[in-house]
């Protein structure tokens, strides 16, 4: 059915030339495939009215529902309305009503006076409906089109997400435009197993559709398995998403680190908080990378309790107190240093686990012994005591996450 398809068009010059990313047509198609409504173009135009007519021309002869995302700001480079209301052959009307909260938007935020040029946004195509703009000033508007729909909102996302969610999405739903089946998804996410790895795992998950699919998305040191279910209820689909989920969990074991919003720091702190254990890092390669990841998460102070950059070899041997004669022995990066390290760092912050890491993040400074991506992780306490031997590829900032998050899954591999 036509009225059920969508398209968004995407207006400004600054996503043409790549300064912004188009962050507003992701939440949309994301939003609209949830609603059962299907995203076949996505269009982006400067701010352009010739351009921005032909889009709007071009999606009104495929699409029932023509979103405009952009230019409904109050100054003359924003054209979105008035082209849309040429287009439509409507003519501009003023709308007292948005004007009064305009005014009153501006009092709220202690603005004396009135921008000139700020009443501009009162003006809309005739017919249009319109929703007040809670955190800006540009409305929302809506124009009814025969069966059709064109839909404005304005950029900036702080203002376009709670207009779609609390204004379009109602009247979408109201007025039949949403599908009859709903779209789930859920993320898995794996850390410690290699992609080709977790590819084979589930290949044959990866076929199975047409209303259950499996998607595979290789991140940094992590792969995420996305699992998307099109059902007729949100029901349908919460049993389909915990069948392959339920599979996954099996075939990857430990590796499933946690799933949607959780992280491999908010995951590694549920740990420590449930084993009442207090952890500290003691980090030469990562630069303070893993406390910040720790800290990433609120509440941690209750399990994390510091981290000390030991970067030269001087601070190694009079912060940790790593003996200087293994440093000359062994080298700065090497097993013994990084146990070292974790031993130095337990014992002046009393930690229950102590983690280190050590290596060379590039590009200079490798050598054919210990070429860059070299990289040492030392873990003590808990009953354990243990050193792993990294070799990371990549530049210096991606060798960096890669042992930071290593240096998590070690934690998660003691607990
Ligand atoms: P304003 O009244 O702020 O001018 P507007 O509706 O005219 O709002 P634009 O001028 O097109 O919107 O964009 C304003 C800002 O909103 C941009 O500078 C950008 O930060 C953000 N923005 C615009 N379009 C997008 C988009 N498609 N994705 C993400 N952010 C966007
Ligand atoms: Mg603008």
């Amino acid at each position: 059915m036509l009225s059920m398809r969508a398209e968004i068009i995407s207006v400004g010059t600054e996503l043409l030339l790549g300064h912004i990313v188009n962050t507003n047509a992701s939440f949309l198609s994301k939003r609209l495939a949830s609603l059962g409504i299907d995203v076949y173009h996505h269009i982006t135009v400067g701010d352009n009215p010739i351009r921005l007519a032909d889009a709007l021309n071009e999606a009104l002869t495929r699409s029932g529902i023509i979103i405009t995302t952009g230019g409904l700001g109050p100054t003359v480079d924003d054209i979105t309305l008035r082209t849309i209301g040429s287009a439509m052959s409507r003519a501009m009307v003023f709308e007292k009503k948005i004007a009064k909260y305009i005014k009153l938007y501006f009092k709220k935020s202690n603005i004396r006076k009135i921008p000139k040029d700020a009443l501009r946004q009162a003006y809309v195509p005739r017919g249009a409906l319109w929703f007040e703009n809670k955190v800006g000033t540009a409305p929302a508007i809506l124009i009814p089109h025969g069966k059709k729909i064109i839909v404005s909102l304005p950029g900036p996302p702080r203002e376009l997400v709670p207009l779609f969610e609390k204004s379009i999405i109602p009247y979408l739903r109201k007025k039949g435009f949403a599908g009859n089946w709903i779209i789930k998804t859920r993320t898995i996410k794996i850390s410690g197993f290699a992609e080709v790895d977790v590819n084979n795992a589930v290949k044959d998950l990866l076929s199975m559709g047409p209303y259950t699919t499996l998607g595979i998305y290789a991140h940094l040191g992590e792969a995420h398995l996305k699992i998307t279910s099109k059902a007729k209820n949100e029901k349908t689909a919460d049993r389909e998403i915990k069948k392959v989920e339920a599979i996954i969990r099996k075939r990857l074991g430990n590796y499933v680190y946690g799933a949607d919003n959780e992280t491999l720091e908010s995951v590694v702190g549920e740990m420590l908080t449930k084993k009442k254990l207090i952890c500290a890092v003691a980090e030469s390669c990562t630069g303070g990378l893993i406390s910040n990841m720790f800290t990433n998460v609120s509440g941690s102070s209750k399990y994390f309790k510091m981290g000390i950059i030991a970067y030269s070899n001087t601070a190694k041997v009079e912060l940790l107190g790593v003996p200087e004669e293994k440093i000359e022995k062994y080298g700065a990066v090497s097993k013994e240093v990084a146990l070292s390290m974790a031993e130095g760092i337990k014992k002046v912050s009393g930690a229950d686990i102590s983690l280190a890491t050590t290596g060379i993040a590039g590009p200079t400074g490798g050598t054919t012994k210990k070429p860059v991506g070299l990289v040492y992780i030392a873990a003590i306490g808990y009953k354990l005591k243990m050193v792993k031997k990294y070799r990371f590829s990549g530049n210096r900032e991606e060798i960096k996450l890669q042992t930071s998050i290593s240096a998590l899954n070690l934690i998660r591999a003691v607990l």
